[in-house]
């Protein structure tokens, strides 16, 4: 299996480069973001209590987040692997996903980081607001929280893959498709 993290502060253009990546290699998008608002709109237990962390641009906690994607992975059978949008965020889901991963036979490939500096994330996130109607886009206050959650918590997960020489930087400025080319040539020498 091929399995990538793909890594990178809110607006660093995961979900966007994601969609290429399936296209190419034939993978899983995971976005544990993607899961927590379809259960928002979903109306279910899940949705409910992630929505209380999301809207102040708070991580929901481990245990529920690990549990969900545990359940998300499982869902497929003979997966060809998965591309990890937005997850691990701490060091406890990345310890976690690799005994998870470990008890399915499996492991992690890659971290793949791409690197954009904060002002254009902040931007990128105010452009986005227009259309995703994302509520934690829409508030600068928000968007400040979830970038100092990012660099506190989720930055500091690097290291995991570092140690596990499993860590490659990507420059995510540019266009969307010379941001797409650096990746396949990044995964292409995996
Ligand atoms: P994203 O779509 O990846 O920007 O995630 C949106 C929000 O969902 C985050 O700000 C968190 O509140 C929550 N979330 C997504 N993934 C995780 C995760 N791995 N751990 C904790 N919270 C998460």
């Amino acid at each position: 299996m091929l399995n990538l993290v793909l890594f990178g502060p809110p607006g660093a253009g995961k979900g966007t480069q994601s969609t290429r990546l399936v296209e190419k290699y034939g993978l899983i998008h995971l976005s544990t973001g993607d899961v927590f608002r379809a259960n928002i709109k979903g109306e279910t237990e899940l949705g409910v209590l992630a929505k209380s962390y999301m809207d102040k641009g708070q991580l929901v906690p481990d245990e529920v987040t690990i549990k969900m994607l545990k359940s998300e992975v499982m869902k497929y059978e003979n997966p060809k692997g998965f591309i990890f949008d937005g997850f691990p965020r701490t060091n406890a889901q990345a310890d976690a996903l690799d005994h998870f991963l470990e008890e399915i036979d499996s492991s992690i490939s890659q971290m793949i980081s791409l690197d954009v500096e904060e002002e254009e994330l902040k931007t990128r996130l105010a452009n986005r607001a227009k259309d995703s109607g994302r509520v934690d886009d829409a508030d600068p206050k928000v968007i400040q929280n979830r970038i100092s959650v990012y660099r506190a918590e989720t930055a500091p997960v690097k290291e995991h893959y570092k140690k596990q020489g499993k860590w490659t930087k990507v420059d995510g400025l540019g266009s969307i498709d010379d941001i797409t080319e650096r990746l396949f040539s990044a995964i292409d020498k995996l």
